[in-house]
């Protein structure tokens, strides 16, 4: 059976170019960066160009990108090192609908004392930046909002909330996981402190992610030890995964243009057929400034788990919008936050695409998906009789 892949929010394929760029970095190229001979070397000046790479990508200097391990590094290593260079500021902002890799990290620190406030979203996942300003505070040390939602794919206006926030003298950081490859994002632009990217999101191993950090921005490393990445990580470069990543990120910027227009055109079909195929469906979300590649449709009387099931028989593969919590079915933090109703939340699936998505894998979906609903509809405990 064919797999049709349209879960890229969750991870991506390895580009075979970035495959191809990585191998000699495991058996022959297997140096260590920080030796002194030539053969390390070699090693090294590889990771000088991928940083390059990734430096393109995001409109940064070479100097401001530090590999991390993953994106959830990045944004931990981003936080805790505003709060350990401002000792006196003991408050944080953030969302109610970041990634668990901010959530998580934002309950930890309220059980250690420091405070945490969550923004709330409208019902199409929008900031409201008036919360935002007045959330702001003399003791706030940094305000971590993300660049677009994984789940809904709404993305936040960063440039004027970054604005906001630099003119009151605070940090700001973004969790840019899942637009870095798939918007344009200039750095030299954008008022951003701190950015997190992660390789696999953007066809990159997983296992490899970075940190931006701005150039004269006071830093503390998470990883303390051994000298690279300037002193800022410790630990023994990640060599074939760094040349992947850079690599990802050549090809990334090269194929903007078509992540830009292809890709949305493909998406933009799939919900139009699908929505005129189901009734009691709805888009999540706010369509008007959305990651190109993504859709979260919600079908009302159905549990989403069982959509993807169904789904799953036919080689289709989508994520949910629900999480099981305590051996219930919960709809998932963002759709909470939207005040999406109980019956659509349950319903939703999310489906991302990638520049490996075909125009026939979008068929077969689009065939495949309205008998699905039809079929579990007729068996819905949930249907309004
Ligand atoms: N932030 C966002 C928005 C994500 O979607 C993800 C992964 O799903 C992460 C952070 C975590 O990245 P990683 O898996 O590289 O730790």
């Amino acid at each position: 059976m064919n797999v049709v892949y349209l879960d890229n929010n969750a991870t991506t394929m390895v580009a075979p170019e970035v495959v191809q760029a990585m191998l000699p970095y495991f058996s022959q190229m297997y140096g260590n960066a920080s030796s002194m001979h030539t053969f390390g070397g070699q090693v090294g000046r590889a990771i000088s160009t991928a940083r390059e790479q990734v430096a393109a990508l995001l409109g940064a200097r070479p100097d401001e990108i530090i590999f991390t391990s993953c994106g959830t590094e990045s944004d931990a290593t981003a936080i805790l090192s505003a709060l350990r260079t401002q000792p006196d500021k003991r408050h944080v902002i953030t969302t109610r609908v970041e990634h668990s890799a901010i959530l998580s990290l934002g309950q930890h620190l309220e059980s250690r004392g420091y405070e945490v406030t969550y923004l709330g979203v409208d019902a199409r996942g929008r900031l409201d930046p008036d919360e935002l300003a007045a959330a702001m505070r003399k003791d706030t040390a940094i305000v971590s909002l993300m660049f677009a939602n994984n789940e809904t794919g709404t993305i936040f206006p960063i440039e004027r909330l970054a604005e906001m926030v630099k003119e009151r003298g605070i940090l700001f950081h973004t969790d840019a996981v899942q637009a870095a490859g798939k918007l344009p994002i200039d750095l030299a632009k954008l008022p951003i402190d701190f950015l997190s990217i992660s390789g696999h999101k953007l066809h990159a191993p997983k296992g490899i992610g970075v940190l931006y950090a701005r150039k004269g921005t006071r830093f503390q490393p998470f990883l303390r030890g051994g000298h690279q990445e300037g002193g800022r990580r410790a630990g023994t470069e990640n060599a074939p995964y760094i040349v992947g990543l850079g690599k990802a990120c050549e090809l990334a910027l090269a194929g903007m243009e078509a992540e830009q227009t292809r890709v949305p055109a493909l998406r933009d079909r799939l919900e139009r057929e699908l929505l005129a195929a189901v009734p009691d469906a709805m888009i999540n979300g706010d369509t008007e400034h959305r990651l190109p590649n993504t859709t979260s449709i919600a079908f009302e009387y159905v549990e989403g788990e069982a959509i993807l099931l169904r789904m799953d028989q036919f080689g289709i593969c989508a994520s949910s919008g629900s999480a099981c919590t305590s051996g219930s079915l919960e709809p998932s933090h963002v759709l909470r936050a939207m005040g999406v109703p109980f019956t659509y939340a349950h319903g939703s699936v999310r489906f991302s695409l990638s520049r490996y998505t075909t125009a026939e894998e979008i068929d077969f979906t689009i065939r495949t998906v309205p008998p699905i609903i039809r079929e579990l509809r007729a068996i819905s405990p949930f249907r309004a009789k």
